[in-house]
């Protein structure tokens, strides 16, 4: 039981200058924090699109968002707008808000749903204000969360905004490349980080944010690796910048190719782009031409090929070690869910700050609750591979016939047969599940007998209403393009 007063960040991307910002801001003047980064090795220098638990991370750190958004080159994000996913030329836009209004006893999926049979409800998406306004390309800030969102930012340069912030809180930046860490014979706890330059680098507690080489986690204490592979077959990507030809539209766009599906992030000063795919199928030469021909805008950099494999760590806190970002774990980028899992790690860590020393009972109780969080996301994830109608390519047939976890197979035949859905304790999705269900293309068999006791005209009337409730929003919102240039300046 040794007291923590000296912390070592290792690796200073995304993960860990998020950690340095929110320790730092906690506990700056109690405990001695250093963040260790390599400009040589640099970032995996992707990562552009969040979802709208960063707001709240943010207003935890009381981070100015004008300040914020006019560093990072931010632009608002509404949703997701997934193309060719159900079938080719289909679309629908997973949006952050709720859609239509639920009763206690049946969601609102039920109403739709018969909304749809009598032939008197629009569809699903048009009862859910977020979507609405990110395809008018709309945004404004409403009253009381009135309209959920989150950003798109530039990962490098939201690094040099919070390692800005960190250090304003004390935390203390060492530049070098890490050749060793050594750890402790008697309990196998990690002492110390030798640098390169020889420099020997001790603290009470380490948090590995070295990114997919998980040099403490993995390297030195063997912490072990669980492959979802098998659900989530893409294991490459590839990535480029390019100009911006257009405003910037508030949702990312993920269109789903013949092995794997593009992003576009735009910024303010430019546009993110990516595939991500499955080299069973998909060659990286042909994965760069298939990019390429797919961008608009002239290319700002050269495309960069990242490998990955999709699973997470066995422990994500081990002994005196907890991995924070692609150290513990990665999940494909399709729902922008791992900046969320950095965000987390850390608030979790800093619930169970082991301040008097490490205890067993925190370690277990910290990756109990890490792994129901990790497995709700990769459920969710693997839903809009399996669910399609793709049959045009070897990789959908085999997304589309492949087993799926049971948890998953479970909530898909209930949606099904029943049209139910629920959210499992404190799981990330709610409202998401029945988006994508349906986007995807499940239609369940049943709605809830509630709904067949209210009238045609009664259920008529109560879906027009939300509707003109939505018109009546949309009416205040601006285009998003001047919110955000008024916004920031
Ligand atoms: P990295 O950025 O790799 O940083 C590792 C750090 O460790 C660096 O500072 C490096 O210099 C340092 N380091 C490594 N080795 C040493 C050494 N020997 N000595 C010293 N320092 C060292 N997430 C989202 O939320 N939204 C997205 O849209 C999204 N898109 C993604 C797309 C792709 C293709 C991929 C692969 C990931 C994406 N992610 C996304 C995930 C996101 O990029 C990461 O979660 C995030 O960037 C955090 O990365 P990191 O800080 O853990 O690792």
């Amino acid at each position: 039981m040794k007291k923590i007063e000296n912390i070592i960040i290792a690796g200073g991307g995304t993960a860990g200058w998020m950690a340095a910002a929110a320790l730092g801001k906690l506990l700056g003047k109690a405990v001695k924090i250093t963040l260790i980064e390599s400009d040589e090795i640099g970032t995996v220098g992707v990562g552009e699109a969040t979802i709208p638990t960063m707001v709240f991370f943010h207003k935890l750190l009381e981070i100015n968002e004008r300040e914020f958004m006019r560093e990072t080159n931010a632009t608002f994000k509404l949703g997701i707008q997934f193309e060719n996913w159900r079938q080719l030329n289909h679309k629908y836009l997973h949006a952050f808000g709720v859609t239509g209004k639920d009763c206690w006893a049946a969601g609102f999926q039920h109403f739709w749903l018969r909304g749809k049979e009598l032939g008197i409800a629009e569809e699903f998406g048009h009862y859910c204000l977020e979507r609405r306004a990110a395809e008018e390309h709309l945004f404004s800030h409403l009253p009381n969360n009135g309209l959920n969102y989150a950003f798109h930012l530039d990962a490098s340069l939201y690094a040099k905004y919070l390692r800005k912030f960190s250090e304003g809180f004390g935390v203390r930046r060492v530049e070098g490349k890490i050749s060793h860490v050594s750890t402790a014979e008697s309990n196998g706890f990690i002492e110390a980080i030798t640098l390169e330059s020889g420099a020997r680098l001790e603290a009470d507690f380490f948090i590995d944010c070295t990114g997919f080489r998980a040099l403490l986690m993995e390297q030195a204490l063997h912490t072990g690796y669980e492959d979802w592979s098998h659900w989530l077959p893409c294991d490459s990507a590839i990535a480029v910048q390019t100009e911006s030809t257009s405003a910037p539209v508030p949702y990312t766009r993920s269109i789903a190719r013949t092995a794997g599906w593009q992003w576009r992030i735009p910024l303010q000063h430019r546009v993110g782009n990516g595939l991500v795919y499955c080299s069973q199928y998909l060659d990286d030469e042909s994965a760069k031409k298939l990019l390429l021909n797919n961008i608009d805008g002239e290319p700002l950099n050269a495309p960069r090929v990242i490998k990955f494999r999709t699973g997470r760590r066995l422990k994500q806190w081990n002994k005196n070690c907890l991995a924070v970002g692609l150290s513990s774990g990665f999940l494909e980028p399709l729902e922008s869910t791992s900046i969320h899992l950095i965000q987390q790690n850390i608030i979790r860590f800093l619930r169970m700050f082991p301040a008097g020393g490490v205890v067993q009972s925190d370690i277990d109780e910290f990756n109990r609750q890490a792994e129901f969080d990790i497995a709700h996301i990769r459920d969710f994830i693997i839903l809009h591979y399996h669910v399609t109608e793709r049959n045009d390519s070897e990789f959908w047939r085999y997304c589309r016939t492949m087993e799926v976890p049971e948890s998953l197979r479970h909530r898909i035949q209930l949606f099904k047969e029943t049209g139910r859905v629920f959210r499992d304790g404190n799981e990330l999705f709610d409202d998401s599940w029945q988006q994508v269900m349906i986007g995807q293309g499940l239609m369940p068999k049943h709605h809830h007998p509630l709904v067949d006791t209210m009238s045609k005209e009664e259920l008529q009337t109560f879906l027009q209403q939300i509707s003109k409730n939505i018109d009546y929003t949309l009416a205040i919102l601006s285009s998003h393009e001047e919110y955000v240039e008024h916004y920031c300046k």
